[in-house]
Formats: C-alpha cells, sequence, structure tokens
C-alpha cells in the first residue's frame, strides 16, 4: 500500500528503538550498558501498584470518561492550584495515555496547514514530528551550549512570525537538563503575550531538579499567560511510571472540550485502574519521588565528573531531568556514527543528537544504576581514547 505523506515525512522515535535494541541485547545475553531512554530504573513504589491492583478488585475494569475518571481529574486540578499555583479545575484536565499523547492531541487540535510551531534545539524528538503529523511547520531555534541550551527572549522574538501559533517549553529539558530560572520564564511569558502566541509548557521533569533550583510553571507568571498556556505532564518520570501511560493536560476548557473529542474517536479513556494508581500517586506521600531524586542526584554528579574526565566530551552542568548532553565534536565524528560504534565496540547505548536536533552531540540517561554508570563510564571513556584519534 502507498503510504500517506503525512507518515512518510516523519521520523521513527530513535529514543524509543534505541532502548528497545539495548534490550534486546540485554535480552540475548550480552552486558549492554544502556543510557538510553529516559526511563527510572526504580520499580513503580508499592503503595501505588497497591491502589491499582484493588482498583482491579473492585471492578475498575470497565470503559471510563474519555476525559479522565472525575476523581483523578480533580486530583489533577488540586495538584495544580498547590503545587504549581495554577488555578484549574477537573474541567480543565483531560488524562492521556503518557504525557505523549496530550502533546499529539494538543498539536492535532490546535494546529492548521501552515501555522508555525516555534521549538526551541535541542528539543524532546517527538515535538516537531507532532507538529508535522498536524499539517503545521516546526521552526526550530537552535540554542546554546554557552547559555545552557536556553533560548533567550531576543532569540524568541525573531522566530515569531504573523504564522506562528505556538511556543513548546520544555523545563527542565530533556535533552539537556537545562532549567529555566523564574526570570527567564517571566521574559518569555512577557513576550508570548505580547505577540498573541500560545505556549505548551511540558513539566514532565517538574520534580527532577538538583542544587535547589526552583521550577515555575509558566502559567503562574500573570493571569494574560494563563489564558494561553497548556500544561503537558505525567507520573512516568517523577513516580517511575513510564509503561503505564498515564499523562495529562491542563488548559482552558475549549481545547480540553476539543482534545476530548478527539480522544474520544482514537484511544477513549486511559486505563481504568491504572488511573486509580496514579490518584493514589498524588495523594499519598511524596517521600518516594524525594528519595529518586536523592539517588538521581547522586547519579548526576558521578556522571558529569565522569564526562568532565574523558578528553574530547565535553557538556553543560545539567540542573534537572536525568541526562547528560554531551558535545562530541572535538571527536571529529557526527552523532550516529559515534553511537553506532560505541554500541558494537563497547555495548554501551546513547542516543545520537542529531534526533534532538544536535549533531555535534549525544544524549546520555542516567536514570540507571550506578554500577552500569560506573562501567559504562569506562568503556565511553576507552571509546573515545582507542577509536578516536
Ligand atoms: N521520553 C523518554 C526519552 O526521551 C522516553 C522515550 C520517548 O518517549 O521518547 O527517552
Amino acid at each position: 500500500m502507498k503510504l500517506a505523506a503525512r507518515v512518510s515525512q516523519v521520523s521513527p522515535s530513535l529514543t524509543l528503538a534505541i532502548a528497545a535494541k539495548a534490550k534486546a541485547m540485554k535480552a540475548e545475553g550480552i552486558d549492554v550498558c544502556s543510557f538510553s531512554a529516559g526511563e527510572p530504573d526504580f520499580p513503580t513504589p508499592e503503595h501505588i501498584c497497591s491502589a491499582a491492583k484493588k482498583a482491579l478488585d473492585e471492578g475498575k475494569t470497565k470503559y471510563g470518561a474519555a476525559a479522565g475518571e472525575l476523581k483523578l481529574r480533580e486530583t489533577i486540578a488540586k495538584k495544580l492550584r498547590v503545587n504549581n499555583n495554577l488555578d484549574y479545575q477537573a474541567e480543565n484536565i483531560i488524562v492521556t495515555n503518557g504525557g505523549k499523547q496530550s502533546l499529539f492531541n494538543l498539536m492535532q487540535v490546535s494546529i492548521e496547514y501552515g501555522d508555525e510551531v516555534i521549538i526551541p534545539a535541542p528539543y524532546w524528538l517527538s515535538y516537531p514530528e507532532m507538529v508535522k503529523l498536524a499539517d503545521g511547520k516546526p521552526v526550530i531555534v537552535d540554542t546554546l551550549a554557552e547559555n545552557n541550551y536556553k533560548i533567550t527572549p531576543q532569540q524568541l522574538k525573531h522566530a515569531i512570525t504573523p504564522k506562528s501559533k505556538l511556543f513548546v517549553l520544555n523545563s527542565p529539558s530533556n535533552p539537556t537538563g537545562a532549567v529555566y530560572t523564574p526570570e527567564e520564564i517571566k521574559a518569555l511569558a512577557q513576550i508570548i503575550v505580547e505577540r498573541g502566541l500560545w505556549v505548551v509548557s511540558d513539566e514532565i521533569y517538574e520534580n527532577i531538579l538538583y542544587d535547589g533550583v526552583e521550577h515555575l510553571s509558566i502559567g503562574a507568571v500573570s493571569p494574560e499567560i494563563f489564558e494561553r498556556t497548556i500544561i503537558s505532564n505525567g507520573f512516568a518520570k517523577s513516580y517511575s511510571m513510564t509503561g503505564w501511560r498515564v499523562g495529562y493536560a491542563a488548559a482552558p476548557v475549549e481545547l480540553i472540550q476539543a482534545m476530548t473529542k478527539l480522544q474520544g474517536h482514537s484511544t477513549s479513556n486511559v486505563c481504568t485502574f491504572a488511573q486509580y494508581g496514579a490518584i493514589a500517586a498524588l495523594e499519598s506521600s511524596q517521600a518516594c519521588v524525594k528519595e529518586m531524586v536523592t539517588a538521581f542526584a547522586q547519579r548526576r554528579e558521578v556522571m558529569y565528573r565522569g564526562i568532565q574526565a574523558i578528553p574530547k566530551l565535553s557538556c553543560p552542568k545539567p540542573y534537572g531531568a536525568f541526562y547528560l548532553f554531551i558535545d562530541i565534536s572535538a571527536t571529529g565524528l557526527k552523532s550516529l556514527d559515534f553511537c553506532d560504534r560505541l554500541l558494537e565496540s563497547q555495548q554501551v547505548a546513547a542516543i545520537p543528537g542529531i534526533a534532538f536536533g544536535a549533531d555535534d552531540c549525544i544524549r546520555l540517561s542516567y536514570a540507571t544504576d550506578m554500577p552500569t554508570i560506573e562501567k559504562g563510564l569506562e568503556r565511553l571513556e576507552k571509546f573515545v581514547k582507542s577509536h578516536v584519534s
């Protein structure tokens, strides 16, 4: 069959592909050090699993409302009011199949042919593809390592045209680990309001912060920006629930209604009993999140120091999420070649920066255990020293 142009122009998800390859190699008995997908290595906390098991036992196994269980939407709205200073109610929330589907739905309901979506690079690889799948035009703005890979207000201003509709903000950032300061967020918010743009704020890493840096949700800056903000978030990263596929969007009611209509014809509701696990995640003690973040912080130190010690590699210090975004240009290799050779010769899986719009870089996820980190760093050093002249 001749495939539709809409899908032919889209690249496959390299994060998922490389992570799957690393898992398959492990299953074959190969000793792989995988720094590929951003997937916490911890089990989902017991109380969250128990809540989902209880929901199963209670027969929460039927279709639910397309927008999500009311109790979960109320709990999410409360979390956004209390933790993020965002004045949402249940009607402002849609529960989606991971944070990813919230973004996909948003692009589908808001972007029309020719609409421009401004995306700072390096970006999470699915943003531009989702824009293309909605017939929109991704407008990529390259940021600099010297500026910790953050877009400046001037860069945003220059990227705006009469066709600009949406700006994609992701702080803490995947793949760079950058975190925008409250002042930087406020400066971007001012431009968005002045120029009549919308902003989607992907806050999936909001809890994974280091060295006391603060996360400010852009919608909390002023009532004007709140009206133009869509929040995307989910449970995967904070609660180690990657396979559960529970995420959400928060936005003005008309947008949520449109996304719900779309979801009603695509995936319907998110797995009903999984949503009860998500309620428990938000309602229970957040100590489990703290514990995981403490472990990520230790790993970040070891990874960052390890990379600094390897000649020809460098990266800015990340302040959030669990990735290092490493400049490999001094090795003379481009990112795909680097990652292929690294996997083949040292069995270390990394994601080529080309997937994130930066071919001179690679991404390493340190959401993995310390022995893998130590062994992987040794292998990476050996690779750089022996395979790269
Ligand atoms: N978001 C994670 C990552 O970037 C998981 C894979 C994906 O959805 O892209 O590694």
